[in-house]
């Protein structure tokens, strides 16, 4: 059986997360290996028209304050230490690829759906994930 030492949850903040990340630590718990979270805030589509394009960099900031928050609260219910948060600005699946890549990650436990519905047999970021994905994933059913 495959041994890991790093897995990567990614979280999108739902009522979900915490099932990922206790299947994550039932593993990490195993293989004394460290966990690590990361949620990705995405970017809040832009508006325009005749009078011109709405600023959203407030909102943006207001978006990131408020996902720091609630991940520091999901991270604290669940027993992670701080230093194994993290918060990135972006494209949830480029930004899971390249902290994987970089942070020596060797699992990433993903939930097969998020916020977006159950219509398809995996949402799009766990399928992204998988198809791009250099290490193993394990894809949780929610
Ligand atoms: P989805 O593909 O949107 O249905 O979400 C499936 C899974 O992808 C979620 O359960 C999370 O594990 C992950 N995910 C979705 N959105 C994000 C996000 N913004 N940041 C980090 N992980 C995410």
């Amino acid at each position: 059986m495959a041994t890991y030492q790093h897995i990567l949850v990614p979280v999108d903040l739902s009522d979900d997360s915490d099932n990922l990340i206790a299947r994550a630590l039932d593993i990490a718990e195993k293989m004394d290996a460290a966990v690590s979270l990361l949620h990705v805030v995405e970017q809040p589509a832009s508006y325009g028209g005749a009078w011109g394009t709405w600023d959203t960099t407030g909102l943006e900031a207001q978006m990131l304050e408020q996902s720091r928050v609630k991940l520091a609260e999901i991270a604290e219910k669940n027993g992670i230490a701080s230093e194994r948060c993290h918060l990135e600005h972006g494209v949830p699946k480029v930004h899971i690829h390249e902290f994987s890549d970089n942070h020596g990650v060797d699992l990433v436990v993903v939930g097969s759906h998020g916020r977006q519905g159950v219509q398809l047999l995996l949402g799009s970021t766990a399928n992204a994930v998988l198809h791009g994905a250099s290490c193993d994933v394990l894809a949780v059913r929610v």
